[in-house]
């Protein structure tokens, strides 16, 4: 008989705790500025056992039909997901939209999200022109062309794309690099001005019947009382959720900041942001997530039914055992 793996993650709990495992709500494909199509990315998944994963691309759905189609290959439940760009103080700020009625519903002609995905595109196809002359006044010549041909012409183009520019055409060393020189939060090629407010962002999701999930509240920069005021703004907005971890993350902070989404009533989510293979991060791989009274985001009530019906099957170990 043909010995039969399944994911070991067959119902998910109802309280975070550091051995959780075997599911991701946030990664990146090619279809925005992650290194894998949208299939490679759910074969790793299905490897790494991940049974439960939400493709989160930067303002596209594009990418989700054919993630779609790979998770069922492999047995994967994958959610319908979106990592929206927005500002809010003069911050950018990004906010994952967790989409159960999927995407042919969130892209249907003239829905409040369809709408929302082209302004959204308008947004950084503008943005990337002016961050391309910025650039250019810098020594990148024909950065914009040169941007558009490491998008692949697949996604809209983003920073990546331009730091991989800036790298190939020798002006920094690695895109590290060119992130804390040029394109990091507050240089010069850091243009958030283009993209619509946070309220607003929040506010298509929920049009949309979908949760709306603060994305790496850790990664802003933001003191404790200013991070205490973006939660605010985001709940009064009617945001729901946030990160509770994202990728790797001080324990300390992270312990903190589920006090902080206590104090909110807030719901938790967690995923890697894994965008490319090679480097520390894969999907389901983060930090410990705190124990923590906090309500997981799959007891959401709009997300509850969907986790509630469907199963991780893992049958690509099956067939391959
Ligand atoms: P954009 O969507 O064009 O604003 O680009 C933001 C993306 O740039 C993030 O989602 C990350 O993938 C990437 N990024 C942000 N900061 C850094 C950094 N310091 N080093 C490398 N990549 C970064
Ligand atoms: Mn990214
Ligand atoms: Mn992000
Ligand atoms: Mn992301």
């Amino acid at each position: 008989m043909t010995p039969t793996q399944s994911f070991p993650l067959a119902a998910l709990p109802e309280r975070f705790h550091p051995e959780l495992s075997g599911i991701d709500l946030h990664m990146h494909s090619i279809a925005s500025d992650g290194a894998l199509a949208p299939a490679q990315l759910m074969k790793l998944c299905a490897d790494k056992a991940v049974g439960w994963a939400a493709l989160t691309d930067h303002d596209t759905l594009d990418g989700v039909a054919e993630a779609r189609q790979a998770a069922e290959a492999h047995g994967i439940a994958l959610l319908c997901g979106v990592e929206l760009s927005t500002q809010w103080a003069g911050v950018g700020i990004h906010v994952v939209a967790l989409l159960p009625g999927g995407e042919a519903q969130a892209l249907v002609e003239g829905s409040p999200m369809a709408e929302a995905l082209r302004l959204l595109e308008r947004a950084r196809c503008e943005r990337a022109e002016r961050i391309a002359v910025r650039l250019e006044k810098l020594g990148l010549e024909d950065a914009l062309a040169r941007a558009q041909r490491h998008a692949g012409g697949r996604a809209a183009v983003g920073r990546p794309h331009f730091a991989r520019a800036m790298v190939e055409a020798g002006l920094v060393a690695d895109q590290a690099q060119a992130f804390k020189r040029f394109l990091g939060a507050g240089k010069l090629g850091d243009i958030k001005a283009l993209w619509p407010e946070l309220e607003q962002v929040v506010g298509w999701i929920r049009q949309a019947s979908g949760v709306a999930v603060l994305a790496h509240p850790l990664r802003y920069g933001l003191t404790r009382r200013r991070l205490g005021l973006l939660l605010d703004a985001f709940s009064a907005a009617g945001g729901e959720a946030a990160e509770l971890v994202s990728g790797y993350q001080n324990p300390d902070r992270g312990r903190d900041l589920a006090r902080l989404l206590g104090e909110r009533s807030m719901y938790a989510s967690l995923g890697s942001d894994f965008h490319a293979p090679g480097g520390p991060l894969a999907p389901g791989r983060y930090s410990p997530p705190p124990s923590s009274s906090v309500a997981p985001v799959w007891r959401h009530p709009r997300l509850a039914e969907w986790f509630d019906e469907r199963r991780p099957r893992g049958s690509i170990q099956e067939t391959s055992a």
